[in-house]
């Protein structure tokens, strides 16, 4: 296998491979559904994390929030994996304590797509591992808990000479990962024991 994120994240910025560009071939031949028919190595892989601020640009920019997890809780993912856009479950935990709970509808465990990555678009320097969540979030959650659980592999991450294109590799990602997560082996990880457990993270004073 190719080197996995972390081993690449150790690497110098200047040696580390640059992303291909997306092209326009690319997005046109792109398969509506990937991966087996049910998840294997180093699938299913779990994750757990406070949600980040980052730099506020997925949902201003890109119309697609995508909330980010604590470098520390990457690890799991970025040491068996490498970079690009997957696609799981995920599901916004209220720290205990919060006195404004997520609203029912917003606590279920729910399709999603991320990235892992540095985003070549905006040339960061810092591996980062974002989850778009495919729902219409009533607020904001920064800071709640985010569980996930990632089931298979869509595609690299890849470099753009336009937003509109990188704009439209992100709508089609999200159609992929609900065809995706459609089939029976996929979709019994929504009930999987990671989810639905109080939440283990305290809110801040
Ligand atoms: P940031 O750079 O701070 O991550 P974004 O523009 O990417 O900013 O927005 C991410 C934030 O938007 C998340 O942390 C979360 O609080 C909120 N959000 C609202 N709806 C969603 C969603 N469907 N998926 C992910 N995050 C969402
Ligand atoms: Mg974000």
């Amino acid at each position: 296998m190719s080197p996995t994120a972390l081993e690449v994240s150790k690497q110098e910025p200047e040696v580390r491979p640059a992303a291909k560009l997306s092209t326009a071939e690319f997005r046109v031949g792109r398969p509506e559904i990937v991966g087996p028919e049910k998840p294997e190595a180093p699938f299913p892989i779990v994750l757990v994390g406070r949600v980040q601020r980052g730099f506020g640009r997925g949902g201003k920019d890109l119309g697609c929030p995508t909330a980010n997890l604590p470098d520390d809780s990457i690890t799991p993912m970025s040491s068996v994996a490498n970079t690009g856009v997957y696609y799981g479950y995920a599901q916004v935990v209220t720290p205990s304590g919060d006195s404004t709970p997520m609203h029912r509808k917003d606590a279920k465990v729910l399709p999603m797509v991320m990235s892992l990555g540095w985003n070549p678009f905006y040339k960061n320097e810092k591996l980062t591992a974002e989850i778009h969540i495919m729902h219409e979030f009533d607020k904001d959650f920064y800071g709640f808990e985010m569980r996930a659980v990632v089931l298979g592999y869509i595609r690299p991450e890849l470099d753009y000479t336009s937003r509109e294109a990188l704009i439209d590799d992100i709508e089609f990602d999200k159609q992929v990962a609900l065809n995706c997560l459609e089939r029976p082996e996929y979709r019994k990880y929504a009930q999987d024991p990671h989810f639905d457990l109080q939440s283990s993270v305290d809110i801040q004073i």
